[in-house]
């Protein structure tokens, strides 16, 4: 058997072993032929072409022992599924075991340049700042967690905007990256901004005290941009961030987003060719991903969520398909589909509001009842109203995509049901778009690192 390309040529045996197709695989067609198939396991996001009768010798259990070896290095076949599904449900525990990384997501205002067309938090947005004092908690909060078993300190700096906090960003930077270093860890950061304060010397003087990626927003090309993301004294920004992207691309990752709508997503093409007309080439982007504009009842929106959600709208899943193809096209890359947990499930990532309460998931941000603590008092003794573990149903532990969804976005299942220990299933999303993805990332070359 061979990894793509060339149908594979094997000569096999009977062998005793007999082991099993893992539950958490997929099989599709391979073009038109009707010889070959495409794997794909879900927990490994492994990928190969194979000969059908291949396919069917494992189903039955008698793979030669070379082809056995190679599907299961790739995660295909197991030695028993009962085993298998025993250890899935112990994964979380594992991945929390051997996390080496403490990742705070820190709100550091509620202000913004901008005015969003369809930002949701205008009402709560306002001159809300990390105080000096909240601060200094927060250190101390960190200090506590970066004990001996953690080697990296990763920050996610949030707004509003966070480049208004510009100087907060970079005192917390220099007192956290001497502290982390002092015990044999590394410091990173990243920032999730509007793009237009992002200048070249602002760049240099971030990427000095680690900013690692910054995570840029355009909404299409200019003409649906400017209408949706003005500055708040009207005036448009497209170009401003444009410039600034071509400025400081060699001095961090820089990642594109975009959100578009069911009216407009065709023309997220036209960014796309507009980028590489202007030098802004695929080399120069660590990665392009849009999605939809949130349709939230405005009492549980949220601009936090960064994508992290998933809508079963009907007209999504041609939108993301043919976007996504757009973006690989052009040579850009864009996010593999790949094992994929909420951090529900992680026992060190915290999201720390400005005032410094502490959650877990963004979307509940300022939401009463929803937070876990806070830094000054540490965390709360009673039972965090997110229950990790959702998924351990029948269900899902038995279901192909449970590595790709983990029981879906507790947020989602909230704003939908009103509940947030519930399911949001992804089952007829990830039926009606996995396989595209996955030929797609073949095409293209993708893997989960990027190109
Ligand atoms: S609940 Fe949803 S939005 Fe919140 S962290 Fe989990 S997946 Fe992300
Ligand atoms: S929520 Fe749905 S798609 Fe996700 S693991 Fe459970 S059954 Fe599968």
């Amino acid at each position: 058997m061979k990894r793509g390309g060339h149908p594979p040529f094997s000569f096999y045996t009977w062998n005793d072993s007999r082991m099993q197709l893992s539950r958490y695989l997929k099989v599709y067609p391979w073009q038109n032929d009707r010889d070959l198939l495409l794997l794909y396991s879900t927990r490994q996001a492994s990928k190969i072409l194979i000969k059908s009768e291949i396919y069917h010798l494992a189903e039955k259990g008698m793979l030669s022992p070379t082809d056995e070896s190679l599907l299961a290095e790739l995660g295909m076949v197991v030695p028993d599924r009962l085993e298998e599904q025993k250890s899935m449900m112990g994964i979380m525990d594992d991945l929390n075991s051997k996390n080496k990384i403490l990742n705070i997501t820190l709100i550091l205002n509620l202000e913004c340049n901008f005015a969003c067309r369809y930002c949701f938090e205008g009402d709560i947005k306002g001159k809300y700042y990390l105080s000096d004092d909240t601060a200094d908690h927060l250190i101390n909060f960190i200090s506590e967690r970066f004990t001996g078993t953690k080697k990296k300190l990763l920050i996610d700096f949030y707004g509003g905007e966070p480049l208004l906090s510009i100087r907060c960003i970079k005192k917390l930077s220099k007192t956290l990256k001497s502290l982390v270093e002092a015990r044999g860890g590394s410091y990173g950061f990243t920032l999730v901004t509007n793009g237009s304060l992002f200048s070249r010397k602002v760049a240099e003087s971030l990427a000095a005290l680690g900013l690692e990626t910054v995570k840029i927003t355009l909404d299409g090309p200019a003409y649906i941009h400017n209408i949706n993301r003005p500055l708040k004294s009207g005036a448009e920004s497209f170009d401003t961030i444009i410039r600034n992207i071509k400025e400081t691309w060699d001095t961090t990752r820089i990642q594109l987003g975009g959100n578009y709508e069911t009216d407009n997503y065709k023309h997220f093409v036209l960014l796309l060719d507009y980028l590489i007309a202007e030098g802004i080439t695929p080399d120069k982007i660590s990665a392009i991903k849009f999605d939809p504009v949130s349709k939230y009842p405005e009492k549980y929106a949220s601009e936090y969520m960064g994508g992290c959600m998933s809508l079963d709208e009907p007209w999504l899943i041609p939108a993301s398909a043919m976007l996504r193809e757009e973006i690989l096209k052009r040579g850009y890359n864009t996010p593999a589909q790949r094992l994929s947990t909420c951090v529900v499930e992680s026992s060190d990532s915290y999201v720390i509001n400005f005032d410094g309460t502490i959650y877990k998931c963004p979307g509940f941000v300022g939401k009463a009842g929803f937070d876990i603590g806070g830094i000054k008092n540490g965390l709360k003794k009673q039972p965090s109203p997110y229950k990790p573990g959702m998924w351990k149903n029948d269900e899902c532990i038995s279901c192909s995509y449970l590595p790709l969804c983990f029981g879906g976005c507790r947020y989602m299942a909230f704003v939908r049901d009103g509940e947030i220990n519930a399911l949001d299933c992804q089952k007829s999303f990830l039926d009606a778009i996995l396989e595209t993805m996955i030929k797609q990332e073949i095409k293209y070359h993708v893997s989960a690192e990027g190109h």
